[in-house]
C-alpha cells in the first residue's frame, strides 16, 4: 500500500472531474492515463452503464464492482486471488452507495503499467473518494484497462 493520498476528498459534478482528481494526485506515481469504468454487459447496447456498487479495501488492494443496472460484477485486476470480503463503499458525505468508478494509471514508456489508483464519485452528492491502489509487475496498458 503505497498510496494514502487517495484518502483526500472533494466533490465533482461529472465523471470528467473524477478523472481530473486522479491526475492531480500527489505523493504517488504520476497518473498519465485515466479510464471511467463502464459495464461491458452487451445488454446495455450503445448506452454504457457507469453506475456501480463497489467493495474495496485500501490495505489489501482489492476491489470489485457490480453494475447497478444489470448486476454483472467484476473483480479489479487480481483482486479475486486475495479477496477478503471488504464492506461495500458508501459515500462519506451522504451515505448512499452508488458510484461512478475511475481508474488512474501510471504508464511507463513502452506502454507498461505498474500502478493503478481507483476512486469513486458519488452519483448523488458528487463526493470523490479514493478506494484503493494497486502496485504490480509491469503489464501492457490494454490488458490493465480490460481488467478494471
Ligand atoms: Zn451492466
Ligand atoms: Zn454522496
Amino acid at each position: 500500500m503505497v498510496l494514502r493520498t487517495v484518502a483526500g476528498r472533494r466533490t465533482g459534478e461529472t465523471a470528467d472531474d473524477l478523472e481530473s482528481w486522479l491526475v492531480q494526485l500527489q505523493g504517488c506515481p504520476d497518473v498519465t492515463r485515466t479510464q471511467i469504468t463502464a459495464c461491458t454487459n452487451p445488454s446495455h447496447g450503445d448506452e454504457a452503464a457507469t453506475w456501480f456498487y463497489v467493495e474495496a479495501d485500501p490495505d489489501e488492494a482489492v476491489a470489485r464492482h457490480r453494475c447497478v443496472s444489470c448486476g454483472q460484477s467484476q473483480h479489479v485486476l487480481d483482486s479475486e486471488e486475495h479477496w477478503n470480503f471488504p464492506r461495500m463503499w458508501a459515500c462519506p458525505s451522504c451515505s448512499q452507495s452508488i458510484a461512478e468508478v475511475g481508474a488512474g494509471l501510471h504508464v511507463e514508456p513502452v506502454d507498461q503499467v505498474n500502478w493503478v489508483a481507483l476512486a469513486a464519485r458519488c452519483v448523488d452528492c458528487g463526493t470523490i473518494d479514493g478506494l484503493t491502489d494497486f502496485t504490480m509487475d509491469p503489464m501492457p496498458a490494454d490488458e490493465v484497462l480490460r481488467r478494471l
